[in-house]
């Protein structure tokens, strides 16, 4: 990592406990994905973020913030950027994904949180992460309970806005969240000290839609019957999808798949013929959590498809870029996040419809389903969503895992004996 001490003195970080981090990463990220083949030229740049990743983007968002630009962490992708971006803010995703900052967590949360809460609040309260030290604002949301309560916990650390998140998507609540959205959008306005209007928030909403097109171009690639990228390297893209520009993040997309649609026409595979065609369901996988998909594509399998907030949840579905008054393009914003289904709602059959169109789109051999231990939600839904695959002849392994390496052999084990059972 190049050297950015000062800049983290400055804000105010615990640089002993941080060099622990910084020292881990490189090999892990080595090992994941340094080690795979044939990897796409087009990966470089998400090599270099991460090579700097604490370093670059937050230095840029520091100069950002010198030129008068607020910073907003957010942690659900129900919260609409498009908001933030029309009062000229920032973005930047802020779900812990690494182990480093669970016993943070654990310090004023119960253990029987799930993880990537106990790593969100432990990277604030240890001070190991420069993005959550930036951020001028928190915008959480009434997504699950032990998102609610950290949210009260972080609150007092910093500015919190929270989003009251409907539990059901009846047109009510659709209602209710274009309010929510218009209440939010007033919050921004104060913050930033900008006016949103319909003009920069249409703006905003198609930089938005772009760069959806553009992740969505890269997993209509995952689609062909040789796989021009591995799972691995689409999560990597995802991940940082949270923290980037968006326009950069759309032109890198883009560039990628350029490239991925180029390997195609040459035939070109990162996985040999016949390799089983994997679908990953559940709870998000927040960057650096690869262990799933490296153990996966470490046994004999491709990953194709995360039907994830970290995946098919991010991107899938554009905001219509037709409406003219703000009060129209609140409702067009709640209508297309709305439409994201997230085993926090009730009742939430357009889940399993989603799966059950992917696992066809992406021609999928089996379906992981993974639930990140304690998370209750997705925990119960994988009942519905199991006995749905199985109904419908599709192969599917139920996973419950969590950010520490201690379970990785026998998930292995696991893995490869659903793999070898699904040739
Ligand atoms: S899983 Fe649900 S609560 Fe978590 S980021 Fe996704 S939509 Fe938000
Ligand atoms: S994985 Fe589950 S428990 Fe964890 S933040 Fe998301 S919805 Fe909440």
């Amino acid at each position: 990592m190049a050297n950015y001490v000062e800049m983290w003195k400055e804000l105010g970080m615990d640089l002993e406990n941080h060099d622990a981090l910084c020292q881990v990463l490189p090999t892990a990220f080595g090992d994941v994905y340094l080690s795979q083949e044939n990897r796409p030229a087009a990966m470089d740049f998400w090599d270099m973020v991460v090579a700097d990743i604490h370093g670059i983007r937050p230095a840029e968002l520091i100069e950002a913030q010198k030129k008068g630009q607020k910073v907003f962490g957010t942690f659900c992708v129900y919260v609409p950027d498009e908001v933030v971006l029309a009062a000229n803010g920032i973005v930047t995703g802020l779900c812990g994904g690494s182990q480093f900052w669970v016993s943070g967590g654990e310090k004023v949360l119960p253990k029987s949180t799930c993880p990537l809460i106990k790593a969100s609040v432990g990277a604030r309260l240890d001070r190991t992460c420069p993005f959550f030290r930036i951020a001028d604002m928190y915008v959480g949301e009434t997504t699950c309970d032990g998102k609610k309560k950290a949210w009260e916990i972080l609150g007092k650390d910093v500015p919190m806005h929270v989003m009251d998140m409907p539990q059901m998507k009846r047109e009510k609540d659709i209602k209710k969240w274009a309010e929510e959205i218009a209440d939010f959008a007033a919050v921004v306005e104060k913050m930033t000290g900008n006016t949103i209007e319909p003009e920069n928030l249409n703006h905003a909403i198609h930089i938005v839609n772009e760069k959806r097109k553009a992740l969505a171009r890269v997993y209509e690639a995952r689609k062909a019957e040789k796989l021009p990228i591995s799972g691995k390297d689409a999560l990597l893209m995802m991940q940082i999808a949270f923290f980037d520009d968006p326009v950069r993040c759309a032109q890198m997309a883009n560039r990628l798949a350029d490239e991925l649609e180029q390997r195609i026409a040459d035939g070109v595979s990162v996985f040999p013929a016949g390799t089983k065609r994997i679908m990953v369901t559940g709870t998000p996988m927040a960057i650096p959590n690869w262990k799933l998909h490296h153990i996966i594509e470490t046994s004999g399998a491709a990953v194709v498809c995360e039907e994830t907030c970290t995946g098919t949840r991010y991107f899938e579905r554009l905001v219509d870029e037709s409406k003219e008054t703000l009060e129209e393009q609140y409702r067009a914003l709640a209508e297309r996040y709305m439409g994201i289904n997230c085993a926090c709602f009730t009742p939430n059959t357009g889940r399993i419809d989603d799966i059950l169109r992917l696992a066809k789109e992406y021609h999928v051999d089996g379906v992981i389903d993974v639930n990140l231990k304690f998370c209750c939600l997705y925990d119960t839904e994988g009942y519905t969503v199991e006995a749905a695959l199985k109904e419908a002849g599709i192969p599917v392994l139920g996973i419950e895992t969590d950010y520490d390496d201690a379970d990785a052999e026998q998930l292995r084990t696991r893995i490869e004996a659903f793999v070898e059972m699904l040739g």
